[in-house]
């Protein structure tokens, strides 16, 4: 009789694991056992927010709830490393083969190659079914020097899995992307209704209090009100779907000093431990544009977000490891900023955004491009401490969906390979999209002088300095043709001051 042992990765919380259904094949349940680790290192290795442990933890605790109710055996083990665990449960309960699924992310899957001849046992590792591109790779034949493009990977996710496309392989609604109707700010009466909340039940509260009692991530327990189940999830994305749906792609790109997630869905953090998983909510989604519940443009942008987006960054993620952890592409050397760990600062744009994340945990995706990364270009901070802050602060960030979002689009260090052209913007930008300059000291019209704007004056420090590699890239030219503009005592001033605005910057030191 065969006995598996089943070990479930605590962010692969799916609501039917591969591996499960898998080892059903080789053993019947009772030489069956499921193990769930706690990792004390894993949860040291960086100052993590204190509700992204709390949402981590307690889903897996409850998942482990779920399987029992399902009638798996399942041991819950706390223990130093994933290894030890491992280790340990085998020494107790011996197995002739251990099942797992892929890990999302590098050191995971690196760790997973070398387990059969670290535990000395058969060891399979399941494809991971968390993404669809496991099921499609658009690009089979990847060529490392050649650029692959969002627009036409996600094309050819729709056509694949016969995503809002007609009869005749064409897109339906007449347009494969609605973009340029998804870029409204928000009116001032504009009141988005807030997401569902779930107040914490005794699993959560217990979890709640032991991290509150380590005392070491940033942010704080109080307030946790993410759902930390199947059920809770689902619940969340039917809100979202009844609610803000409708209106998610006009105000998409929106920013508001009132109003924290918009219309957004606020569920990468579920997605992300698979509490909810992409093919049913895109499913959905498109199930919502032929009951009339949300237009074309809200639906087509939600899909892109996850079918396109998602999948992409997940994609580049794998052909760009291990050297994306160290790309550098601008040569960027500087720390993280303080106010990006306390939200101490005048720009008011930087103060609600980073006020905000350490109060949830989460701000929208053009907070995260157009205020905090665009930041981060233009003041040249190093790649590498950027991503690690956002593994910091973020609940809904993994290693997989940090380093190409902000290594590769929000700080373009990767030579272009996940997008084409550097996002960066001057305060014009920030003031189109948002209310934060109205109640914000600096003056968003002004380039140089006393109360001018920071992203102004780096902006256009950023232009100067990178001129002839912007020139280069054809996306970039109309923001170096402002340039002639300025006349060579504005070039100097706009140096000046962003040289010493810049040498003024209260640096934070990772411990
Ligand atoms: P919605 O706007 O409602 O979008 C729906 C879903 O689409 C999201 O829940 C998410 O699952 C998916 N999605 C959209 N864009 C992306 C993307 N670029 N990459 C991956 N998934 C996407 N997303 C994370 O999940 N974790 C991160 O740590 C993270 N860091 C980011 C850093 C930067 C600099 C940028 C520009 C984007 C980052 N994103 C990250 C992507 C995106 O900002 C978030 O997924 C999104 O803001 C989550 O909020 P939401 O659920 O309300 O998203
Ligand atoms: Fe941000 Fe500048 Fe606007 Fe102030 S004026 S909110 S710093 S963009």
């Amino acid at each position: 009789m065969t006995r598996v042992c089943v070990w479930i990765l605590g962010d692969q919380l799916l609501h039917d694991h591969p591996a499960l259904a898998r080892a059903e094949e080789l053993a019947p349940r009772d030489q069956m056992r499921v193990l769930l680790i706690e990792s004390t290192a894993r949860r040291a290795k960086l100052p993590y927010h204190q509700q992204k442990l709390v949402l981590l933890i307690s889903a897996m605790r409850h998942y482990a709830d779920h399987l029992r109710d399902q009638g798996y055996v399942v041991d819950y083990a706390k223990a130093d490393t994933f290894m030890t665990g491992l280790r340990d449960h085998l020494q107790q309960h011996p197995a002739d083969r251990l099942i797992t699924m892929a890990a999302s992310h590098h050191h995971g899957r690196a760790l997973q190659a070398d387990l059969g001849t670290a535990l000395g046992m058969p060891v399979e590792v399941l494809p991971n079914t968390m993404f669809l591109v496991t099921q499609h790779d658009p690009y089979p034949q990847y060529a490392p020097n050649k650029r692959y493009v969002l627009e036409n990977f996600y094309r050819a996710m729709r056509r694949n899995f016969r995503v809002l496309i007609d009869d005749t392989d064409q897109p339906l609604g007449g347009e494969w992307n609605f973009d340029k109707l998804n870029r409204q700010p928000l009116p001032q009466d504009n009141a988005p209704p807030p997401p569902l909340t779930f107040p914490p039940d005794a699993i959560t509260r217990q979890v709640m209090d032991e991290i509150a009692a380590e005392n070491r991530g940033v942010g704080s327990v109080d307030d946790f009100a993410l759902a930390v189940t199947h059920e809770q999830a689902q619940a969340a994305f039917d809100d979202f779907i009844k609610h803000r749906f409708h209106d998610f792609g006009a105000y998409e790109d929106a920013m508001s000093a009132q109003h924290h997630i918009i219309y957004h869905s606020a569920l990468s953090p579920y997605m992300n431990i698979g509490l909810l998983e992409p093919l049913p909510m895109i499913r959905r989604a498109e199930s919502a544009y032929h009951n009339d519940e949300a237009p074309i443009n809200s639906v087509e942008g939600f899909i892109r977000q996850i079918l396109g987006w998602r999948e992409y960054i997940y994609w580049q993620y794998w052909h760009l490891m291990p050297d994306l952890r160290h790309a550098n592409g601008w040569n960027a050397r500087r720390p993280m900023p303080q106010m990006f760990w306390d939200a101490q600062t005048d720009m008011n744009c930087i103060h609600h955004t980073v006020s905000r994340l350490i109060d949830t945990g989460y701000t929208h995706h053009i907070e995260r491009l157009m205020i905090i990364c665009n930041f981060c270009l233009l003041a040249g901070v190093d790649p590498a401490v950027v991503a690690y802050w956002f593994l910091t602060f973020y609940a809904d960030a993994y290693e997989w969906v940090v380093l190409p979002n902000v290594i590769g689009m929000g700080l373009n260090a990767d030579d272009g390979k996940t997008a084409t052209k550097p996002y960066i913007a001057s305060a014009n930008y920030i003031n189109k999209m948002s209310d934060y300059c109205q109640g914000c000291k600096f003056n968003h019209k002004a380039r140089t002088g006393d109360d001018a704007c920071p992203f102004n004056f780096l902006y256009w420090n950023f232009v100067i300095e990178h001129e002839t590699t912007l020139r280069a890239n054809p996306r970039m030219g109309n923001n170096v043709l402002g340039l002639r503009h300025l006349d060579d005592a504005e070039r100097r001033r706009v140096q000046d001051q962003a040289h010493a605005f810049l040498n003024a910057l209260v640096n934070y030191t990772i411990p």
